[in-house]
């Protein structure tokens, strides 16, 4: 029987009719959670209060990184994208530019509130795929991704590491259809395993949650591993607050596109 991993409704009490991407479709996402209620897949999709959906967020910010990465096949005249529009975001292809278009840069503490369902969409697609995959996103251990998640209690960390080169050895493949992996083994070396913590490579981005409620009493120990382990790949490491601590249009490539 269906049971929501979000809402813990079952199919006695709710309807599992639509088709619930743990990466979105529009983001070329194809992988379905199937225990993810109508109601929950609605919620994503809507705005929060005065905050634009999960779903949306997520979509916008990537889909500038994937467009990034696919540019000199995919981008142009006569190719697979020829322009890219976005509600929030005012983006130059040719300069690798982006900034909030002015109504929204004019909002205040828009760009937190951004960066908080980022914060929210990474977290949202580690339990939808740790149920895909692993059959465990009911696992009590990760109630607080439910309420930061579904009912926008708390605040969790997301990890972001910024490159040192770049260099992003990633199959063209994972650009057109991005995954999710859970699997140690088919990992970079530079990821670190760690009992609070779960760190993923999206779209060329490396990221760091948190897996346990109680990360904080874990984290002198996780930093110091992680710190480790990316040395030599990785330039600093910083805490997402804001849409734009992330390096959405990979501005690091440009040092090897550079002649
Ligand atoms: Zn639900």
């Amino acid at each position: 029987m269906k049971h929501c991993i979000w809402c813990r409704r079952t199919e006695q009490e709710t309807t599992f009719n639509k088709e619930a991407h743990t990466i979105p479709k529009t983001l070329g996402g194809q992988d379905i959670c199937i225990n993810v209620c109508d109601i929950c897949n609605q919620f994503f999709g809507q705005h929060y209060q005065s905050s634009p959906s999960v779903e949306t967020v997520i979509k916008e910010t990537f889909n500038i990184t994937r467009i990034r990465l696919l540019d000199k096949e995919h981008i142009g005249k006569n190719k697979a994208v020829t322009k890219f529009s976005s509600q929030y975001f005012k983006v130059d292809l040719t300069k690798h530019k982006l900034e909030l278009k002015p109504a929204y840069r004019l909002q205040k503490g828009f760009q937190e509130k951004m960066g908080r369902q980022i914060k929210k969409g990474l977290y949202k697609i580690f339990l939808e795929e740790t149920e895909r995959q692993k059959y465990d996103g009911h696992n009590p251990q990760y109630d607080f991704i439910r309420e930061f998640c579904r009912y926008d209690l708390g605040d969790y960390p997301v990890f972001y590491f910024e490159r040192l080169h770049g260099i992003i050895a990633m199959a063209k493949s994972w650009t057109v259809r991005p995954e999710f992996f859970l699997d140690p083994d088919q990992q970079f070396k530079y990821l670190v395993r760690e009992p609070s913590f779960f760190e993923f490579e999206f779209l060329g981005h490396v990221f760091g949650i948190a897996t346990s409620r109680h990360w904080e009493l874990a984290i002198d120990n996780y930093i110091k591993k992680t710190t480790e382990a990316k040395r030599q790949f990785f330039r600093r490491w910083r805490l997402v607050k804001n849409f734009n601590d992330i390096d959405l249009s990979l501005s690091i490539l440009d040092d090897v596109d550079r002649p």
